[in-house]
């Protein structure tokens, strides 16, 4: 059947209308997505605007501008180097090409994105006639002669101010251009990420000087255990390397931080297809031995007192030290804030008697009330009651050890500070003698011993020491 002619010119024409539809359809929607989503393409635009320049400019600019070629040994990464030596704005940029177009799009987006953020910098320099730099280097290292790590190492200056040197990285299966990303290399497990945020963190305050200066709150930000705190990293002689940005937390710390792991030691949280053919003594999973702490207890009988104490507690904070007072009943009621302060800042409460008697010398019922009332002001002020005892002098026996139902503490070094009442004799007589696990006897009714226990508190944590209540060196010894 023959169609009548104009059913023909219908046809022939809506298919063109249409055909032009689709095109204007796409043209419309896919070219905007394009010129956002890649940075690259930006940059073709500016090289067409850049060809309608007067032929002057385009001469200067290829005399400034240069991309040669430079020799890689590793084989299907083609490695170029591209150099501006425009006064305004040099630099110098060498970036890798594979067979792989998505990395290849994603490190010319890297590139391009760090040109850009140079320029408009470069802009906002006052002094057009301040040193001014983009250096942009590559690092590359294989793995198995599988994976292959890219780091990029990039170094801008800026006028008089320090170089700022920030890294970006890259890590591919070099046989099939599968981009390698710390999920992949965990096994997608989450209780891996933790064991190695964990480990990191800690290994990030090793080198000399890190501890100090870092920002442990960027420091614990940059750490966290997300996936994307660990994308910066690269497998380089055997060994996982994170690369942190300076800024992430501390621009105090020398140098470029970096944590390097041996991937033996992460054998057993990474994907088997990363897990390194060297054997190691331990691993990640091997529990950390924690280091011998020495400790000390140090205490104050006598009190509580007015000021002294006061004092006393301040110091102690300051170093963060934790103390027992051993008080006195009779002076708990008129100082009741100083004893809920010793109470709210951590420290422990012992009883030392009512009125400092000697209880050997008194009668049980005397003796035992002694104790007794004592516990109860106590209680009645700081709603606990003391959980170690005392007696004045160091006189005890058995009858008072089995009624005070808390362990009697005497002392293992005494400073003679009641007798002495001298500040610079309070050190002497602790360095003499001090000792893990010992117990300090002061007083914190003088004000001498008061004045002369911050050289103590700076000598001990210089020691290594931790203070802690005399409870807790009694529940190591046990
Ligand atoms: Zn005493």
């Amino acid at each position: 059947m023959k169609r009548h002619p104009w059913v023909q010119v219908l046809l022939l024409s809506s298919i063109f209308m249409l055909t032009v539809i689709i095109g204007m359809f796409t043209f419309i929607t896919g070219n905007p997505k394009y010129q956002i989503s890649t940075v690259s393409a930006s940059s073709e635009v500016i090289e067409a605007k850049e060809t309608v320049k007067e032929d002057t400019e385009e001469n200067a600019e290829k005399q400034t501008l240069s991309t040669v070629e430079v020799p890689s040994t590793f084989n299907g990464i083609r490695l170029f180097k591209e150099n501006s030596a425009d006064p305004a704005a040099p630099y110098s940029i060498t970036y890798p090409n594979m067979a792989y177009e998505k990395l290849n799009k994603e490190i010319s987006q890297y590139i391009e994105t760090s040109k850009q953020q140079y320029f408009s910098s470069v802009k906002q320099t006052k002094n057009p006639n301040a040193k001014k730099n983009l250096h942009i280097q590559v690092k590359i290292s294989s793995y198995k002669q599988i994976y292959y790590s890219i780091v990029f190492t990039k170094q801008i200056t800026l006028g008089g101010k320090n170089i700022d040197e920030t890294f970006n990285t890259l890590v591919f299966n070099g046989k099939t251009g599968e981009r390698i990303l710390p999920r992949i290399l965990f096994n997608k497990d989450v209780q891996n990420l933790q064991k190695l945020s964990t480990y990191v963190r800690q290994k990030m305050l090793e080198p000399k000087g890190y501890k100090e200066n870092i920002n442990l709150a960027k420091w614990n930000k940059a750490s966290y255990p997300y996936w994307d705190r660990y994308n910066r990293f690269a497998i380089e002689n055997d060994s996982f390397v994170l690369y942190y940005n300076k800024a992430e937390f501390s621009n105090r710390i020398i140098g470029s931080p970096s944590v390097s792991i041996p991937l033996s030691f992460l054998n057993p949280i990474l994907a088997s297809e990363f897990q390194s053919k060297t054997k190691s003594a331990t691993t990640i999973l091997t529990p950390i031995q924690k280091k011998p702490i020495k400790r000390v207890a140090l205490t104050f009988d006598d009190g509580p007192h007015k000021t002294i104490t006061k004092q006393i507690l301040n110091i102690l904070d300051k170093y963060n030290a934790k103390a027992t007072f051993f008080m006195v009943g009779e002076r708990v009621g008129g100082n009741a804030a100083v004893v809920k302060d010793v109470a709210a800042r951590g420290h422990e409460i012992g009883n030392h008697s009512w009125d400092h008697a000697r209880l050997t010398k008194l009668s049980s019922k005397n003796a035992q009330s002694e104790i007794t009332t004592t516990n109860n002001i106590i209680f009645k002020v700081t709603g606990q009651y003391p959980t170690v005892f005392r007696p004045p002098y160091g006189e005890k026996n058995k009858q008072l050890t089995d009624f005070a139902k808390v362990p009697v503490v005497l002392w293992t070094i005494d400073t003679l500070d009641w007798k002495y009442r001298d500040s610079s004799k309070l050190l002497p007589m602790i360095q003499k003698n001090i000792k893990n696990n010992d117990i300090i006897l002061m007083h914190d009714i003088h004000q001498s011993t008061a004045n002369g226990l911050e050289n103590v508190l700076i000598y001990l944590k210089k020691q290594g020491y931790e203070c802690v209540t005399v409870s807790e060196i009694l529940a190591s010894q046990k």
